[in-house]
């Protein structure tokens, strides 16, 4: 439905069009996944496409209003909504035992939640802040990686697990100093993981995003999402075009579907050529 209503104006498809269009998307019929920080942002919009693609898709986030909606308006019942504090591994590890127990299998984890906190240049850096960031950005993925990867190996699914990151990944001047550092680490922990997982059959890749405008960018931006994009649209290299939750979504199912089944310990930046370019030159 997402796809069709998307791509395909409705009174223009016909049955052909629409048959080649979803045989030629990934398919996630039959598996499991979680998504922390499902309840918004580039989190929902990857809920919302893994359960159109065929998923059953469990949002694990902290927002119990926000999740318990999206998980409702998504037609089929594929998705539900549970309460998932990343930075409580015992939380972490109840849910993916919850979600195991309840559909047998744990097929792809999206380790999602994120914060961006307005820690302060560095020479005035917030220490206590610093604190906060490293733990759900790192330690909440860290915790995600780990229970989801027991959870695969220890029942024999093989499986995939997909962190976002950010281009703060990739370079400084991205958001504050905490913030790059906490991607940084997770791109870290990405690579390492990928390293031992591999010959358990578990694939452990990330995206990197650029700007996108969701509620953690325009807090730290105090813009609305329309300011926000109205705002970033001449700087980007791919003119004419913004950077939106679901066109992150769409490489978060590339990594987490069979058709990335050589893919892993990989950063997919997600940015319109922003880190690939110097500005200095364009
Ligand atoms: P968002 O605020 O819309 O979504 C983040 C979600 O994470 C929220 O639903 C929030 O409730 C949840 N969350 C926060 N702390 C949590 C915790 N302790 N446990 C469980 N859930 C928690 O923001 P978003 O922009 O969609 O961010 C999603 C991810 O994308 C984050 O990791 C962020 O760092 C990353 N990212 C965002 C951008 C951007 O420009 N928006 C760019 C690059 C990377």
């Amino acid at each position: 439905e997402h796809y069709i209503n998307k791509h395909i104006p409705m009174q223009k498809a016909d049955t052909k069009q629409l048959l080649h269009f979803i045989m030629s998307k990934p398919r996630m019929d039959g598996k499991v996944a979680i998504v922390t920080g499902g309840a918004s942002g580039i989190g929902e919009a990857a809920a919302r496409l893994f359960a159109s693609c065929g998923a059953t898709v469990v949002i694990a986030d902290v927002q119990d209003e926000l999740g318990e909606a999206v998980a409702a308006s998504v037609a089929g019942g594929g998705c539900r909504y549970m309460r998932c504090d990343v930075t409580d591994e015992a939380q972490v590890e109840a849910t993916v035992a919850a979600v195991v127990a309840e559909h047998g299998r744990l097929d792809v984890m999206v380790s999602n939640a994120g914060v961006l906190l307005p820690t302060g240049p560095v020479m005035d850096m917030d220490l206590a802040a610093l604190d906060r960031v490293m733990s759900v950005n790192f330690r909440g993925s860290a915790a995600c990686v780990k229970h989801a990867a027991r959870a695969m190996v220890s029942r024999g699914t093989r499986g995939a697990i997909v962190c976002t990151a950010s281009v703060a990944s990739c370079q400084g001047g991205f958001g504050p100093a905490t913030y790059t550092a906490s991607k940084h680490a997770v791109l870290g922990l990405v690579r390492a993981a990928a390293g031992e997982l591999g010959r358990h059959g578990v694939r452990v890749n990330c995206v990197s995003p650029g700007g996108v405008a969701t509620p953690l960018s325009c807090g730290l931006t105090g813009m609305s999402p329309e300011e926000m994009e109205a705002a970033a649209e001449p700087h980007n290299v791919l003119r004419g075009k913004v950077l939106k939750a679901a066109d992150v979504a769409e490489a978060m199912l590339f990594l987490a579907s069979d058709q990335a089944a050589f893919v892993s310990g990989h950063n997919l930046v997600v940015d319109g050529a922003t880190t690939a370019v110097n500005y200095a030159v364009l």
